[in-house]
């Protein structure tokens, strides 16, 4: 998902976090509200205030914009991914591991991140 410089190198590496959680957001984010940037034809209605990512509403779980195997898996529109996949980071600002990332990753079978980011 969207990272901070220090955090790119272990996204690029892995890609689980968008394939184990439901990607829901604010509708509007959607280009089909005035000044939404995620191409509404790749997400689908939830409520209505809420979209999701194609395929993440599904029981695998995985965003259909995500390309390739995981881990190593990326996001074929990181340019207008929408909000929480630019929030879901690998690290704190304390360079501890994320909830989020350890339970993405151990859902994929893959050992937790070192504490401490590795330098891109
Ligand atoms: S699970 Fe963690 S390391 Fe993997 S892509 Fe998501 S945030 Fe990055
Ligand atoms: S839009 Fe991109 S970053 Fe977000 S879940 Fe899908 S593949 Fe991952």
């Amino acid at each position: 998902m969207g990272k901070k410089m220090e955090n790119v190198s272990a996204c690029l590496s892995c890609g689980a976090c968008c394939s184990t959680f439901r990607v829901s957001f604010y509708w509007a984010e959607a280009d089909d509200a005035p000044g939404g940037w995620v191409p509404v034809d790749l997400t689908e209605k939830l409520t209505p205030h809420l979209r999701c990512m194609r395929g993440s509403n599904s029981k695998s779980r995985r965003c259909d914009q995500l390309q390739g195997a995981i881990p190593g898996a990326l996001c074929g529109i990181y340019a207008q991914r929408p909000s929480p996949c630019r929030e879901l980071e690998p690290y704190t600002a304390e360079g501890r591991v994320t909830a989020q990332c350890a339970k993405a990753r151990a859902t994929h079978g893959l050992p937790p991140l070192p504490d401490v980011p590795a330098m891109p």
